[in-house]
């Protein structure tokens, strides 16, 4: 049971709609890859960057992915989090 949004990242508190799946679980493209133990810095670091979010996000709710918008968010809270760079899989036409 999860009371939470289904359609956001499961990471706590993340803002951003979870678009990759791992496990059962989905997760945004910055928190993706990246070490759990850092999620909640990650979030923060998301919080502070609200209106790349917020655009992402009605991007997302308008059924667009922009790549390198969300390649920004994933620029953003790389060093926090350590993980990979994003595939060019939402680069490509
Ligand atoms: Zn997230």
């Amino acid at each position: 049971m999860s009371e939470r949004t289904p359609d956001l990242c499961a990471a706590y508190g993340c803002p951003l709609m979870g678009v990759h799946g791992v496990s059962g679980k989905w997760y945004c493209c910055c928190h993706f890859n990246a070490n759990p133990g850092l999620n909640d810095a990650i979030t923060a670091e998301l919080h502070r960057n609200k209106p790349l979010v917020d655009r992402a996000m009605a991007l997302r709710r308008a059924g667009v992915a922009h790549g390198a918008l969300e390649n920004e968010l994933v620029t953003l809270t790389k060093e926090i989090g350590q993980q990979r760079d994003l595939t060019t899989e939402m680069e490509a036409e």
